[in-house]
């Protein structure tokens, strides 16, 4: 199978979807990687390292000509989609709750998508898996966004010249991101609390050194395959009133909670932003998903009363080298589980492929 990588085309995104050394990795299943001219760059993988690593480097035009599939990082936008030819299978982020019109014209254009967002989480999907790949990376780049966007530092300080005390971090979920930005901040010296919904999380969280915040009827929360599904508003109201006292106390908060792939939570409304200290940091790492703070904007940073909001849609961009290569072996290891030398097998009974096929011979399946 002929496998073409093109340079990605959202503004901002400096992620490749394949690295060198995944191609190597490829041509041993079996593949043939096409790679656009300077696809890597923004990464830090030029040219010749794919040609190193066996790769063909062609025009954008003559490699989507080439491929049987296109491995890609940012949901296609449909002038994207538009390209492709029909019959073409087409690996990527889709997110395909939030995006029905990318599936409806990938149908329509007869493109076979793989959304490796929609990856099961069993045991056998873990190492294909980027949402936990690239929301790692990304947990650990908004705590120092948070910390370079602090007036204070991190640490207890004891020095000559007084006393520092350590800052206070608020985390709202912890998943991947969450847990990864737990760990990060407690490394720095900062003191740690954290609100989730899903009781499990209490253990992983005092487990790196964080303070859980409890709320009560956790155990009503509905979560399906590692995700909160859906949550009651007498449950979320209950979390606002037991989170207020840390978020006014709060130096830095990072937001992380989403909802099995839909809308994000709004936990931090504008008025609570009002009762936040002077000089005090949010970063929202959901925006993309619409946001857990009401004043957020996606990727832009806008002040209220003294208090800096960052809105983050992707962090794991800002770090392209690790963010590129994570992603490589997650989207090689899939290959490697769904394909045979001479293509997809599509092969419906597996759960990886039923689960993140989202069009097919015309179809939406999602
Ligand atoms: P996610 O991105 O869907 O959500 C982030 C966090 O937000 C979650 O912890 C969620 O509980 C939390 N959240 C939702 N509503 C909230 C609210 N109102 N307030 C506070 N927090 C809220 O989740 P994720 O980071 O992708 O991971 C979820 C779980 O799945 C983790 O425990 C992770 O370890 C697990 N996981 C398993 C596999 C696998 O087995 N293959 C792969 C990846 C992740």
């Amino acid at each position: 199978m002929i496998i073409g990588v093109l340079k990605e085309t959202l503004p901002g995104e400096r992620r490749v979807a394949l690295v060198p050394s995944a191609c190597l990795q490829l041509s041993k299943q079996g593949h043939a990687v096409h790679v656009e001219q300077g696809a890597g760059l923004a990464a830090g993988f030029d040219d010749a390292a794919y040609q190193t690593a066996g790769a063909v480097v062609a025009s954008r035009s003559e490699v989507i000509a080439a491929a049987a599939t296109l491995i890609r990082v940012a949901v296609p936008s449909t002038a994207e989609i538009a390209e492709m030819r029909g019959g073409t299978s087409v690996v990527s982020y889709i997110y395909p709750k939030r995006h029905r019109n990318v599936l409806d014209a990938l149908a329509a254009q007869g493109v076979n998508a793989f959304a490796l967002d929609a990856m099961p989480r069993i045991t056998r999907a873990q190492s294909m898996d980027v949402l936990s790949s690239q929301n790692n990376l990304a947990g650990y780049k908004a705590v120092v966004l948070g910390a370079n966007a602090l007036g204070r530092i991190f640490p207890l300080m004891m020095t000559a010249a007084g006393t520092v005390t350590p800052a206070k971090v608020l985390i709202y979920g912890a998943g991947v991101a969450g847990l990864q930005a737990i760990a990060t901040a407690k490394r720095l010296g900062a003191r740690i609390e954290v609100s989730d919904i899903r009781p499990e999380t209490k253990e992983q969280v005092e487990s790196l050194g964080g303070k859980f915040i409890m709320v009560e009827g956790l155990d009503k929360v509905n979560i399906e395959g590692g995700y909160v599904a859906s949550v009651s508003p007498e449950i979320l109201a209950k979390q606002k009133e037991a989170v207020e006292k840390s978020l006014v106390e709060a130096d830095l908060v990072i937001t992380t909670a989403l909802v099995a792939g839909g809308t994000a939570p709004t936990l931090i409304t504008a008025a609570q932003v009002g009762k936040m200290k002077r000089g005090s940091v949010i970063i929202d790492m959901a925006t993309e998903a619409g946001g857990n703070c009401e004043l957020s904007k996606p990727d832009e940073t806008v002040e209220h009363n003294g208090v800096t909001i960052i809105g983050c849609n992707n962090l794991a961009s800002s770090v392209p080298t690790h963010a590129s290569e994570l992603y490589a072996k997650n989207v090689t290891t899939f290959l490697a589980a769904v394909t045979k030398p001479e293509g997809f097998t599509f092969d419906l009974a597996d759960e990886v492929v039923a689960a993140t096929l989202v069009t097919y011979n015309k179809e939406v399946r999602a």
